[in-house]
């Protein structure tokens, strides 16, 4: 996890696709309920930008926000945090350690056990069920 991902922007253009562009290398925000039909089968999310492990299918609930809702990380250190003070509002950004790639904001109205919800753009997301090869 310490190997950092860098692309070129065209690169990650290529990659993402333009929604996912903009979310994850502008630090966009998809529309809500665009991207979160994902299946429920036990599994792993991982990074669309680079495939790195995010969060596990156990810690996903409905939020109801229209966007996948995690409690937790699945390593703490695959997630990486900093303040965004955008919209004149305070946040906390959260981003793929491994390629910076912005995922969403976490908020600190969760449900127990820890009181957390990772609100993630669902673009930002590839769910890969357990038993299927991953990506990359
Ligand atoms: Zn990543």
């Amino acid at each position: 996890m310490t190997d950092k991902v860098t692309k070129t922007d065209a690169e990650w253009k290529a990659r993402l696709g333009d929604l996912g562009y903009e979310v994850m290398r502008n630090h966009g925000t998809e529309r809500p309920f665009t991207h979160d039909e994902f299946s429920s089968a036990p599994g792993t999310f991982r990074c669309a930008g680079c495939g790195a492990p995010l969060f596990s299918q156990d810690d996903k609930f409905d939020a109801g926000c229209g966007w996948p809702s995690f409690t937790r990380p699945q390593s703490e250190a695959g997630i990486g945090e900093s303040q965004d003070d955008r919209y004149g509002m305070r946040r906390t950004e959260v981003h793929c350690s491994r390629c910076d790639g912005h995922l969403g904001h976490v908020f600190p109205d969760g449900p127990a056990p820890t009181g957390l919800r990772y609100c993630i753009n669902g673009v930002a997301l590839d769910f890969v069920a357990d038993g299927e090869d991953t990506p990359d």
